[in-house]
């Protein structure tokens, strides 16, 4: 069953104070309809009954999908390496063989459930993230913001990255060989499969990307 809050929001269109009921944790059994509206966003959407206004309202949300064994738990603007709810820390910890993730943005969910659904290792996609994202700085000079992989095919042999690039963070669609995500993922199994054994919901993004590549570096 999906686990609801009430919060009461104010329409930033007429001004109309509301109490409505959100949904703060869903698994994928029970609730099968989230995932799609997840992925087209909609999921975050408050409809105003007044004025009918549509509005993003960014609230908490833990994702489990226990039949891939997996969750994912969404804080918007969530700080680097922070463990939040030690509650929800403890109640989950005996779930070794669950990937446990935090997130603090709507895209990284989409990509966390993504990867996790096709049996990626999101360790290996970041780094490999990294990698692409500095070598597209680069040939760019711009700086890039933010990066997503939208793709992962051995088949194709491709992986796929949204970046968002320079002061405007635009969009960037960049395409690159499977082989950067295997080379990622020889590292990984090497120096840290160990991260995949803690307890508790990892903060696995492109800050952990960079500390791993530092130390990894530093191995060599
Ligand atoms: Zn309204």
């Amino acid at each position: 069953m999906a686990e609801k809050a009430e919060k009461i929001v104010t329409c930033p269109k007429c001004g109309e104070r509301s109490t409505v009921n959100i949904i703060v944790s869903v698994n994928t059994k029970s609730d099968p309809w989230v995932r799609k509206k997840i992925m087209d966003e909609s999921f975050f959407l408050w409809k105003c009954k007044k004025c009918g206004r549509n509005t993003k309202m960014l609230h908490p949300l833990l994702y489990s999908d226990i039949e891939r064994q997996f969750m994912v738990y969404y804080i918007p603007k969530v700080s680097r390496s922070q463990i939040f709810d030690d509650n929800l820390e403890s109640e989950f910890s005996d779930l070794s063989d669950v990937r446990k993730r935090v997130v603090g943005s709507i895209n990284a969910m989409k990509e966390k459930i993504v990867l996790f659904e096709n049996e990626s290792n999101d360790l290996a996609v970041e780094l490999s993230k990294l990698a692409v994202s500095e070598v597209l700085a680069k040939s760019t000079g711009q700086t890039v913001y933010d990066g997503y992989c939208t793709e992962l095919s051995k088949a194709q042999n491709r992986i796929t990255f949204q970046f968002f690039l320079g002061a405007n963070h635009r969009s960037y669609i960049h395409t690159t060989r499977y082989d950067v995500y295997n080379r990622s993922l020889s590292i990984v199994k090497e120096f840290y499969k160990d991260v995949e054994k803690k307890k508790g919901f990892l903060n696995i993004d492109r800050n952990w990307a960079t500390e791993a590549l530092r130390r990894y570096k530093g191995y060599q």
